[in-house]
């Protein structure tokens, strides 16, 4: 069995982990479990760094032993990671010390034995924040770019790794794999930075007690960029366990964040060759999720804590939001807004509707069984999207792994509204065409959630059961399970709403529910440049004073769902000069009726077929002794005829805003 050994980067334990922190975990757990349903054996490593100065500091100012502050935060982060379903195979920290400190200590050894360590000084700016020594270039102001603080000057006789002499090494390793950094922009920035040129760099601390002893010189400690790069090959064995050493490396992967692809892509491997171990086969260097366009950061007092999103809809959500919503290598944006977002847009009205539909149409129609049967043009379009995901996720394009599935539940959304099986239900000679169509569609579901279950994989295996599949997680394939099936009966449970829709929380809009009446016109328009307060005083000449329009906000406009439908029947009303009755595919279980006042402006006929806009969230009122659900949107010019808003070519159940 082919094995995948992958890591992602090991953090400091000075605070608990942020959103920023959490998508380089979880982006790393999303490839751990492609490549566990794909039939690798995967060893998927995590850990933490804790042999940093601002972790022993953040101690003392506890008034905590260093070890024992580490073992709490042990605790927090790992729980993180629970409730974020990362499904790690292994946890290493730094302080550890049966694999840990020997690991560290012969790597050390070997290097130096090897040559390429020696004893010399070195002056410089030292960053405390960064731990780090800073080149005057990179100082701005004579400060530290990321601290914004001064750094000091310290002299200091340290330890040297020679890494100078391995700029050929690594520039010849690059070329003969291409594949070595990804994605190319980060191949291009350490393309660059190694042809200009290496320094050696230090490998020790003096005068520090909280670290792992220098092999050759008890009084000095590795330094902690050193120590934690070890980690990786600590983890499986080297330096205490050859057999497993050897099972498990070289790495397969190292998901690294991007200010940190130098250390993995030049350091590391410089460390590695040196002591004579294989280098691992790929670092991936991450993009920053912003928080409203901005690095998150303690001090900037915008981290946004993972947990809020996992803890009120659970972890899936979040984690289909970080993979589809950032192109993976690329930098992205979070904000509650656009997470409710593609919340209602990609859970509640797509696949959560998908799910209900089906399973609701199913038992309404056929006592909850389909017989499978041969497979029409959905069975097509999943093998497409099947092929386009396995492509994607096999370079770790995990977006476009997650829009590969969600095609396939928009075109299953789409047949439904094509097929139109509620009026197949109405004629028994039509059983059989019936049976087809909501066997293709719980099909296809069941492939869409195969796809989905590294990245969602609690709500896509609670899928699957609801379309009778309850194999274990562990046992199942890819290729058996996007196979489409053409034979055989399913029993769908329906079980409700899997993702009830967010609906904005604070204040109450009115939105007129008198489709018939023309809004009055606005006697002063109201312009962003105009706060209420200064509007034109209420004018004496009617018997009412004259409103000016209130301004809203945009939570405001968004409390009014706007969705696209297609109009599906429309006739007139008996007894009714402008009325028409219509019944429209809003992308929902059901097509539902509105009344409309447009009886004047179009004959039904016309109307069949076409996509509008409608009010959905409007409460259901009675007219003409018929119950209206929903509102259509329409132009009315003042004594004119109402034009219907067109919504060509987008699919029913569209969000408008
Ligand atoms: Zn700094």
């Amino acid at each position: 069995m082919a094995r995948y050994f992958l890591t992602t980067a090991i953090d400091y334990v000075n605070s608990r982990p942020h959103l920023g922190t959490a998508y380089e975990k979880v982006t790393a757990d999303i490839i751990a479990r492609y490549r566990r349903l794909s039939g690798y054996e995967t060893h998927f490593l995590m850990g933490n760094d804790e042999h940093s100065q601002n972790v022993f500091k953040r101690a003392q100012e506890q008034g905590k032993d260093p070890l024992s502050y580490c073992d709490e935060m042990e605790r927090v982060f790992r729980d993180v990671w629970k409730r974020l379903d990362v499904s790690y195979d292994d946890f290493i920290r730094t302080t550890d010390r049966r694999r840990h400190y020997p690991a560290t200590q012969k790597l050390a050894q070997t290097c130096y034995d090897n040559g390429d360590i020696y004893e010399g000084s070195y002056e410089g700016w030292y960053c405390e924040g960064c731990e780090a020594f800073k080149p005057e270039k990179d100082l701005v102001d004579g400060n530290c770019p990321i601290h914004n603080t001064k750094p000091q000057w310290i002299k200091e006789r340290n330890w040297f790794f020679r890494l100078s002499k391995y700029q050929q090494p690594l520039l010849k390793f690059y070329e003969e794999h291409p594949s070595f950094i990804e994605p190319e922009v980060r191949r291009n920035e350490i393309l660059r930075l190694v042809e200009g040129g290496l320094e050696d760099i230090s490998m020790s601390r003096t005068g520090q007690s909280w670290g792992i002893p220098v092999p050759f010189d008890r009084d000095s400690v590795v330094y902690v960029w050193f120590d934690a790069l070890i980690n990786y090959a600590a983890a499986v064995g080297y330096g205490w366990d050859d057999e497993q050493f050897k099972k498990w490396w070289p790495a397969s992967l190292h998901v690294v964040g991007k200010d940190i692809t130098r250390f993995h892509c030049v350091f590391w491997p410089a460390m590695l060759m040196s002591a004579g171990q294989a280098l691992p086969a790929q670092v991936f260097g991450h993009g920053w999720v912003y928080f409203k366009g901005e690095r998150m950061s303690k001090s900037l007092g915008n981290i946004v804590d993972p947990l809020d999103a996992a803890d009120k809809f659970g972890p899936d959500p979040l984690r289909l939001y970080l993979a589809k919503e950032i192109p993976y290598g690329g930098d992205g944006d979070f904000t509650w807004e656009r997470f409710e977002e593609k919340y209602n847009a990609d859970l509640a009205n797509n696949l959560g509707n998908l799910v209900n539909r089906v399973a609701s149409m199913t038992e309404r129609y056929q006592q909850g069984r389909v017989r499978a049967t041969g497979g029409g043009s959905l069975a097509g379009v999943a093998a497409e999207s099947v092929s386009a995901y396995r492509s994607a996720m096999d370079v770790h394009a995990l977006h476009d792994g997650a829009a590969a599935a969600f095609r396939l539940i928009s075109a299953a959304n789409n047949f439904i509204a094509e097929k139109q099986p509620w009026a197949l239900a109405k004629d028994p000679a039509k059983a059989d065409q019936l049976n087809g169509v909501l066997a293709d569609c719980a099909e296809a579901v069941r492939v869409a959630a195969t796809l989905l279950l590294p990245i969602m994989p609690t709500s896509a295996t609670e899928v699957l059961r609801r379309l009778g599949d309850e194999q274990p997680l562990a046992d199942r394939r890819l290729d058996a399970g996007t196979a489409w099936r053409s034979s055989g009966e399913k029993q769908i449970l329906n079980a409700g709403a899997l993702w009830p829709r967010i609906e904005a929380e604070k204040g109450v809009v009115n939105v007129t529910d008198q489709p018939q009446t023309p809004a009055p016109e606005p006697q002063t328009p109201a312009t962003p440049s105009t706060p209420p307060a200064a509007a034109a005083p209420a004018t004496q000449a009617g018997p009412a004073p004259v409103e000016t329009p209130a301004v809203i906000t945009i939570d405001d406009f968004m409390k009014v769902q706007l969705k696209v439908a297609k109009i599906l029947e429309a006739e007139k009303m008996p007894k009714s000069q402008r009325l028409l009755k219509l019944k429209v595919d809003a992308g929902e279980a059901e097509p539902r009726t509105i009344l409309a006042g447009i009886a004047e402006s179009y004959e039904p006929e016309t109307l069949i077929g076409k996509s509008i806009v409608i009010v959905a969230n409007l409460a259901p009122r009675k007219m003409m002794g018929l119950e209206s659900n929903g509102m259509v949107l329409a132009a009315s010019p003042d004594g004119g005829k109402a034009i219907v808003l067109n919504a060509e070519p987008a699919d029913p159940g569209t969000r408008v805003r």
